[in-house]
């Protein structure tokens, strides 16, 4: 069984090919992140069409340095939501070109779902039932995994997701936001003493596992202003040391509440799980934000009190990536899940199934009552 993966959700376009048993063949990633960033976010008519400019050599590229060709694959694996309908729209045909000129099925995979799955490809001791932390731009999720396509939803986001949060700050930090501010934000921190600024832990009265960034970035932002620092970039080479350990200051002290919110909702994510179904042995953490190595041990700290294991993918399976979705692809593949190839010369009208709002399984009907 051989997989090629399509992602093309947000703001990068991702190929990969992927065999039955997790070996990864390729992969290939084109980001429109700096680009994008230049005017202050994901415009969704813009990445459509960065999209469209790199889509066929992204995904020619990633068979190529398979060393296969499209007649060796065995399926074809394309996100087809939640994200902008613009952007999924662009991955979805040309995994429905593919498919359709080589005879292929093809799988429709949820985004997050593929961020949760991926752990279960570089650690095949990861069984169902697990708890999943899913920290990305658009998404901040607790999920009970109880089986393939069977997930219960223990929080979410009641405004902004954490990788908001992070972009938000290191934009008004003035840092560079080539992939995304997160990144760029961590390093900074590191110099940053993270109890100088004291910032507001959010939800703490709210005895549930949602989440809240919104707030946190308001503090930020007037934090910020209320210092007088320069910010924009082009100054920054000539601040003064006393500027730049105020920055540091603030992107620490904003990490460490960012991250102890995570923490608080964890522990209780846990207690609810293993009440659920106490068979569950691991946390696993994704999303473009696991890929932080604050939020990775700070995590591993909480995990370890409980005796769970924690599972963090490596960076580039955390981030946006076209493993994830192969992956995901083979999982449902195995179980019978896919669709017949499609016809070989659709028309470019089609109306393609994509689901820009998709949550990952059901709501935990009990959370109400837990929460009192
Ligand atoms: P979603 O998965 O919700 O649809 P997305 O696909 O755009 O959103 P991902 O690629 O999964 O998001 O993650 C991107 C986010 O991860 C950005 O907000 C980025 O700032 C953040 N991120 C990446 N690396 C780091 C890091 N080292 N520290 C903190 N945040 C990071
Ligand atoms: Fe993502």
């Amino acid at each position: 069984l051989v997989v090629l993966g399509i992602e093309t959700s947000c703001d990068d376009t991702a190929a990969a090919v992927v065999r039955g048993n997790g070996e990864v063949l390729s992969q290939v990633v084109s980001s429109q992140a700096e680009l994008l960033s230049r005017y202050g976010g994901v415009a969704p008519k813009m990445a459509e069409e960065a999209h469209s400019l790199v889509i066929d050599q992204v995904v020619q590229q990633a068979v190529e340095n398979a060393n296969l060709s499209e007649n060796d694959l065995s399926a074809v694996a394309v996100t087809i939501g939640p994200g902008l309908s613009l952007c999924l729209r662009v991955g979805v045909q040309k995994a429905r070109r593919v498919a359709g000129t080589f005879n292929l099925p093809i799988i429709g995979v949820h985004h997050m779902e593929a961020h949760a799955l991926v752990a279960r490809l570089m650690d095949k001791d990861l069984q169902f039932p697990f708890l999943a932390l899913l920290i990305s731009g658009g998404h901040n999720l607790l999920i009970l995994a109880r089986d393939l396509g069977h997930y219960v939803q223990l929080g979410t986001t009641i405004d902004d997701a954490i990788g908001e949060a992070y972009d938000k700050t290191a934009r008004w930090l003035g840092l560079d936001m080539g992939r995304g501010g997160g990144p760029a934000l961590e390093e900074l921190a590191r110099e940053g003493d993270e109890n100088s600024v004291k910032f507001k832990i959010p939800m703490r009265q709210h005895k549930d596992c949602n989440f809240s960034y919104a707030g946190l970035k308001t503090q930020v932002r007037l934090a910020i202003e209320s210092r007088n620092i320069f910010t924009d970039k082009s100054s920054l080479s000539s601040e003064s040391s006393h500027d730049r350990r105020v920055r540091a200051d603030i992107a620490a002290s904003f990490q460490r509440v960012a991250v102890l919110h995570l923490e608080d909702r964890c522990e209780r994510a846990i207690e609810w799980a293993l009440k659920i179904d106490p068979a569950i042995k691991c946390l696993v953490v994704s999303g473009g934000v696991a890929s932080n190595q604050y939020v990775r041990s700070r995590l591993h700290h909480i995990v370890k009190k409980t005796g769970l294991r924690l599972v963090c993918p490596p960076p580039s399976l955390c981030t946006d990536n076209g493993v994830m979705v192969a992956w995901t692809g083979i999982e449902n593949f195995l179980v019978g899940r896919y669709d017949p190839p499609p016809p070989a010369n659709e028309p470019e009208d089609f109306m393609y199934d994509l689901r820009p709002r998709w949550p990952l399984g059901e709501e935990y009907s009990q959370g109400k009552s837990e929460a009192r």
